[in-house]
């Protein structure tokens, strides 16, 4: 994708959210473009891994590696595992 591409494409997405005449005020600065930044994720990708975030007793897993590579996986991934730990814990 061009800089100019990127560019359109980024003020689309905040003209959903932002004024045009903010957007229009804004300057494209720089573009870094970082290599494998984050993993690749193709559609059929795009679900929730059911994993069990037990490793084995008394091992408990969590992170955006166990569920969708996103903010929310990670989140979503730490919520299970704490729950696991308290009904481990809680009797
Ligand atoms: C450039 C970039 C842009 C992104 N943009 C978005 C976005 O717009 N929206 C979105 O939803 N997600 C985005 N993500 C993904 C999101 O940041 C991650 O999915 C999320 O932060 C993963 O959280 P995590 O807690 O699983 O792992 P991390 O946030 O990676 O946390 C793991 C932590 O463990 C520490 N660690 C590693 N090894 C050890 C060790 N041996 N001992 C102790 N500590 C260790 C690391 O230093 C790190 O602090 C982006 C990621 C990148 C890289």
């Amino acid at each position: 994708m061009s800089g100019k591409d990127i560019d359109e494409k980024v003020r689309e997405e905040l003209g959903e959210w932002y004024d045009s005449k903010i957007l229009d005020s804004w300057k494209l600065l720089k573009i870094y473009r970082i290599r494998e930044a984050l993993p690749c994720q193709n559609k059929s990708d795009l679900r929730q891994v059911s994993r069990s975030p037990e490793e084995r007793e008394g091992l408990f897993l969590a992170g955006d590696y166990l569920e969708i590579a996103s903010l929310s996986g990670a989140l979503r991934s730490g919520r299970l595992a704490a729950n696991t730990v308290v009904k481990r814990l809680v009797p």
